[in-house]
């Protein structure tokens, strides 16, 4: 049921504050066509920890959803359509291969998708803040999280949001990262870091974006939940939804749940798509004289074992990633197999267990 919300399209002058640090400057005002539709399709993923290539079973990977990808944009685009691709964090750490080699696949594999942007995941914080920022460096998109901030200085650790002008019409991508990872993350790597409440600053971003932006998208790792399932105590989705008016839709992480629906809570979408990239989302929209709706909504199965019908791999990819596929049967992954990173200065190449990896490990984190 394509559910409705009149947009506000008041002009407004968007006035920086020390609270906010976006990617592009806000819109000063909204510009949908009259009688134009608009088309917008949102794809997204979440909680890939590392599993850019396929599984024992041929499941998944990064070759397989660009090839989906690729095919959605294009099928859109020909009508006229715009595709936003975003991330619900958490890329690094459950498979060895990203702590071996400093989440660099994924990270190029992302950037070859054309990801728009990625919320800060808790899993994010289980690497040394050096590989964090060289991760950032070597994305081509925005790594967000609004609530985030240097607990001595106040400063915002990341960017808030980003804001994407199309024809005519504009969207705002507000990244809110869970207070969970205090718990979560390794807590060598959150000492000075402020996790502000997802609630609180959602509210306060969603008021200075929501009259200029004819989209507003909260993309979160908060977890699809209304507090965190009952052992920890930070907001998900749900309570974000019922206490911000605000966000036409959120697209969740952390908890990694499958929703093939989206759940719909005072007046706001969310989704998930469960994790390792197992499916793509694919919410379709539309824009008509500033209303909004959901025309469609599939959670996409990105070679499932079973599946009728297997979706090809995309070989730019496979040639991409195919150096950092580590041979697990070749005396690469001595033990322990995966562990945790143990200190905030201890460099990827400290993993490297023998001379005679059959790949190079690079490391992000050499100062
Ligand atoms: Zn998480």
């Amino acid at each position: 049921m394509p559910i409705l919300r009149r947009l506000s399209l008041i002009t407004a002058l968007f006035s920086m504050s020390a609270l906010l640090a976006g990617c592009s400057s806000a819109v000063e005002n909204s510009r949908y066509e009259e009688g134009k539709n608009h088309k917008l399709t949102v794809l997204h993923t979440n909680d890939n920890s590392g599993q850019f290539w396929r599984n024992d079973k041929g499941e998944w990977g990064m070759a397989a959803r660009k090839t989906l990808i690729d095919s959605i944009r294009e099928e859109v685009e020909s009508k006229g359509g715009h595709v936003l691709v975003l991330s619900g964090g958490n890329i690094n750490k459950g498979v060895p291969e990203p702590d071996l080699q400093s989440g660099i696949p994924d990270i190029l594999g992302m950037n070859l998708m054309d990801y728009d942007a990625m919320v800060v995941g808790c899993q994010e914080f289980d690497i040394p803040p050096n590989t964090l920022k060289r991760q950032q460096e070597l994305a081509d998109f925005p790594m967000l999280a609004a609530n985030v901030f240097d607990s001595e200085t106040g400063q915002p650790q990341f960017d808030s949001f980003k804001t994407f002008h199309f024809d005519g019409f504009t969207v705002s991508v507000v990244g809110i990262t869970t207070p969970d990872t205090l718990r979560n993350g390794h807590p060598e790597n959150t000492i000075g870091i402020d996790f502000r409440d997802p609630v609180r600053t959602g509210r306060s971003v969603a008021r200075m974006l929501r009259d200029d932006a004819d989209m507003l998208i909260a993309l979160t790792h908060l977890g699809h939940f209304e507090t965190n399932n009952g052992c920890l105590s930070s907001p998900g989705d749900i309570t974000l939804a019922n206490k911000v008016k605000g966000y036409d839709l959120i697209v969740g992480g952390h908890s990694q749940d499958t929703l093939f629906q989206p759940v719909r809570q005072n007046g706001t979408w969310i989704v998930q798509a469960g994790s390792r990239g197992q499916y793509v989302g694919r919410a379709d929209f539309e824009l008509n004289n500033g209303l909004l709706s959901m025309t469609d909504y599939q959670l996409i199965p990105v070679n499932h074992e079973g599946d009728e019908k297997v979706v090809p791999e995309d070989p730019e990819m496979l040639e991409l990633l195919a150096p950092y596929k580590l041979d697990r049967n070749a005396g690469v992954l001595k033990e322990p197999a995966f562990r945790s990173i143990s200190s905030p200065n201890e460099s990827v190449a400290d993993y490297r267990t023998t001379e005679s990896s059959a790949i190079s490990i690079i490391s992000l984190n050499d100062n």
